[in-house]
């Protein structure tokens, strides 16, 4: 189970980025850890297996999502690992991959069909761009945050007013960096 299974799929696509004490950690570095997340985000593979260009495109898709929401959240954790107009361009192309109405004719009879060619992967990561757009340039924009606990590199939706950090145990750690930063502070 990958981080924050609560989140929208762009903030757990965001998500797949994540540091503990040791480090940083990836959670798409290979062929196996992309169909492992499409299955824990629920994204349709059929009896597919993602190919070396496709987590490629995916890491790109991440990248995007992660550099736009810095964008969004004025986030000065980190410096960003692209730049924004790449970020924007990444995106921008890869939701075109989404699948398009087409009305054909057979025998005089009218119908609907949709572009094809595209495998259900690309589909799914195409349907990701579009929810990110909608979502870093619609109105939930102003619900995303930066997780500000110690070491902390995770967004997250603020839900509720109170809510400051993407998960408990980034609310407990926080909680009790402050506590020992006072004590130490008292002496
Ligand atoms: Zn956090």
């Amino acid at each position: 189970m990958g981080m924050l299974p609560e989140e929208v799929v762009p903030v757990r696509l965001m998500a797949t980025v994540w540091a503990d004490t040791s480090g940083l950690h990836d959670d798409l570095r290979t062929r196996e850890d992309l169909d492992a997340w499409l299955d824990d985000v629920g994204l349709e593979r059929g009896s597919r297996h993602s190919s070396s260009s496709e987590l490629a495109l995916a890491r790109r898709l991440r990248d995007a999502v992660r550099r736009l929401a810095a964008q969004v959240t004025a986030d000065d954790r980190q410096p960003p690992a692209v730049d924004l107009d790449t970020a924007l361009g990444d995106l921008n192309e890869l939701v075109t991959h989404l699948p398009v109405p087409q009305l054909t004719v057979a025998a005089g009879k009218l119908q609907a069909t949709s572009s094809r060619g595209a495998s259900p992967i690309v589909t799914g990561l195409a349907g990701v761009a579009q929810e990110s757009i909608a979502l870093l340039g619609g109105p939930d924009a102003a619900k995303l945050r930066a997780c500000y606990a110690p070491g902390c590199v995770l967004y997250f939706m603020k839900t509720h007013p109170r809510r400051e950090w993407c998960s408990v145990a980034c609310g407990n750690r926080a909680r009790a960096a402050r506590h020992y930063e006072k004590i130490r502070s008292a002496r």
